[in-house]
């Protein structure tokens, strides 16, 4: 993997996290305001304190999205970035840096995505009680006449 791109892509990480913690500061900003003047006091908390005040104002999507930001600048550090971590017989190996263009923190290549994505539709199929049905309701519904 280039250096180049590397540094590139840590650096999209990084302005990706910012990002997304300048929008949770905000909000808790927007949240405390009331007549208390402790807006800069936030940031001298103890640093797992402000982050178990971050945890509780983030939507899963967004602990889900930081979790795999930092996932994936742990793997540039650790130079394990762009191998796909499926390890099954038909992979790639390497995710394909257009991939990686798109898909910054992906873990897995386009064919172990496909695959996975393949395997929890057909899961998904299997634990499905099937179409809905509503009889009842209309049933229930001529008493108004
Ligand atoms: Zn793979």
């Amino acid at each position: 993997m280039r250096k180049e791109f590397l540094k590139k892509t840590s650096e999209r990480l990084l302005g990706m996290k910012k990002l997304l913690l300048g929008e949770i500061q905000d909000r808790l900003k927007g949240e405390s305001e009331g007549g208390k003047d402790e807006g800069r006091d936030t940031y001298d908390l103890a640093s797992d304190e402000r982050d178990r005040e971050i945890n509780m104002i983030l939507s899963d999507r967004e602990r889900e999205k930081l979790l795999a930001i930092d996932d994936a600048l742990q793997r540039i550090d650790g130079k394990t970035y762009g191998n796909c971590e499926c390890g099954c017989d038909q992979c790639e190996g390497e995710i394909g840096l257009p991939r990686l263009k798109v898909l910054p923190f992906t873990r897995l290549c386009v064919r172990c995505q496909e695959e996975t994505e393949r395997e929890n539709r057909l899961i998904r199929r299997i634990d499905e009680p099937g179409p809905y049905r509503k009889l009842t309701g209309a049933d229930a519904e001529e008493d108004s006449f």
